[in-house]
């Protein structure tokens, strides 16, 4: 049985499923067989399987990692957060992180579009991070929100979040340097988790560069997309100026406020 460690953690890795390794520790292995576990495990599938039918260049499985509910889950996940589902990356291993109390307690039939969203965001972390792991915070959150909200239409069945991206203005947005550097640091999370603009600052942002993408290069929402995200794949770094290259705009202008609420426009 193949081993993982982090820190103090010892995780068995299991060959779970064509798509899924679940790393977990020994003691919950055998949970895996339950049916309350196999029928959230697939729940989990359907989701993912609404992104992957869009057609990505990617291959491999996914990592889920199942963590202890509290302190253990904080510390991998490097949130505030004790539990949930939360994507992470460890050195260049990058898991989705569920906790182990997960299964009881996540609801997984008919439950609103606003919670499917949220836990198809995570699933899109996992997507993105197989053409670059080492995005910034701002084009990483904005990605996430980007493929279920306009990507996927989420948002068509989510008038109240169209309402309130609708009513923002200029002093709601947060900077994209603000985002980047007040993430850099895991305690610093805790900030932009409470910062309740941050994540629609995000999603406009890559709205808006997806956008200009469409229409400089006549091509379709998932077709810029796909782009987008080669461009991602070939570049290591420096991605705002290859951005700003690609629809040629000055990275000045890219990285101003104006060019976040420039993307209502579009919604
Ligand atoms: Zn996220």
């Amino acid at each position: 049985m193949k081993k993982y460690h982090y820190k103090d953690y010892e995780f068995e890795v299991v060959d779970y499923s064509s798509k899924f390794d679940i790393y977990c520790q020994s003691e919950f292995k055998e949970w895996l067989k339950l049916d309350k576990w196999k029928s959230f495990l697939s729940f989990q599938e359907a989701l993912l399987d609404e992104i992957l039918d869009l057609g990505f260049n990617i291959d491999g499985k996914f990592n889920i990692m199942i963590a202890t509910k509290g302190d253990e889950f904080k510390e991998i996940t490097k949130t505030p957060y004790e539990g949930g589902i939360c994507d992470a990356i460890l050195g260049d291993d990058v898991f989705l992180v569920f906790d182990d109390l997960i299964a009881e307690n996540c609801i997984c039939e008919n439950i609103p579009s606003s919670k499917k969203k949220m836990i198809i965001h995570e699933w899109a972390h996992m997507v993105v991070y197989k053409y670059n792991h080492k995005l910034t915070h701002t084009l990483n959150e904005g990605l996430a929100d980007l493929i279920p909200l306009y990507i996927l239409d989420y948002q068509n069945f989510m008038p109240e979040y169209v309402e309130k991206l609708k009513s923002l203005n200029i002093d709601d947005i947060v900077s994209v340097d603000y985002i980047d550097e007040n993430t850099a640091l895991d305690d610093d999370l805790t900030v932009c988790a409470q910062n309740k603009h941050s994540y629609l600052s995000c999603y406009l942002f890559v709205l808006n560069i997806i956008k200009n993408i469409e229409i400089k290069f006549n091509k379709s929402k998932l077709d810029a997309l796909l782009f987008f995200l080669e461009l991602m794949r070939k570049h290591e770094k420096h991605h705002y100026e290859v951005i700003s290259e690609i629809i040629d705009l000055s990275l000045e202008k890219l990285k101003f406020n104006e060019f976040q609420i420039d993307a209502l426009e579009h919604i």
